[in-house]
């Protein structure tokens, strides 16, 4: 891969209740493996132990943009419910530079493919959620075709999140994630890689995504995050 990834826009802090770093522990763990951004992304309210929607709210206020020289970039992991909402209103995610959707079994109830797929463009058709998190687990089984080309049309981005190749106990993960990385690749729909840090010591950390990319040729102008500039652009953060 000739570009690294500059962004590591799904990470964990304690805040998010499983998670066992601070905001300053991740942000200086950024720096030192040679981010230039940091996003956070705690869980939404729905995942037991995780952080009050005040704190999405607050967090834009009280935490330095600036971190070590890294830029920090405020985010959430919503959670998809299954009526296409999600746990962290449109409301109360006004602040924040980005929002993340995610499948997670807490909050949400299979419906079997179509229903599910349905629920997911649904909730990514809100105006500030840019992302979805790890949609490579086929415990709830998502219709990619028709995901990929709705993620195209909205300016969505789907996740290959490093931590489910690393631990890929998950339902049919790697099949599912090579599936859809190609359905993107035809489609010329955006991704971006993940490490969905739960410790400072995983922040930044993306070899065996890129490792899988790399192997299936994947074509690196669609991956949102190997260029600050280009998440940046991706997220409208310059016109705000
Ligand atoms: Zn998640
Ligand atoms: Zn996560």
């Amino acid at each position: 891969m000739k570009n690294k990834i500059e962004v590591d826009i799904h990470t964990h802090t304690l805040l998010s209740g499983h998670a066992y770093g601070t905001v300053r522990e991740n942000a200086l763990a950024a720096k030192e493996i040679g981010l230039k951004g940091l996003g956070i992304s705690e869980h939404a309210p729905g995942i037991p132990g995780t952080c009050d929607a005040m704190v999405f709210r607050n967090m834009p206020h009280s935490v330095p943009r600036d971190l070590y020289g890294v830029n920090i970039y405020f985010g959430v992991e919503n959670n998809l419910l299954n009526d296409g909402t999600m746990t962290l209103t449109p409301k109360q995610m006004e602040r924040l530079d980005y929002g993340i959707v995610g499948i997670h079994g807490f909050c949400y109830e299979d419906e079997g493919i179509e229903k599910n797929t349905d629920n997911l463009i649904k909730a990514i058709s809100d105006p500030k959620t840019f992302f979805i998190s790890h949609p490579d687990d086929g415990t709830w089984p998502l219709d990619y075709e028709r995901l990929v080309k709705a993620a195209r049309k909205l300016g969505v981005a789907l996740e290959l999140n490093n931590s489910h190749i690393v631990n890929p106990w998950r339902k049919n993960s790697i099949e599912n994630m090579h599936t859809y990385l190609k359905l993107c690749m035809e489609h010329k729909t955006n991704i971006f890689v993940g490490s969905d840090a739960h410790d400072p010591s995983r922040v930044g950390r993306f070899e065996e995504a890129l490792a899988m990319l790399e192997e299936m040729g994947f074509d690196e102008d669609l991956i949102v995050n190997n260029s600050e500039e280009k998440f940046r652009e991706f997220i409208r953060y310059n016109k705000k």
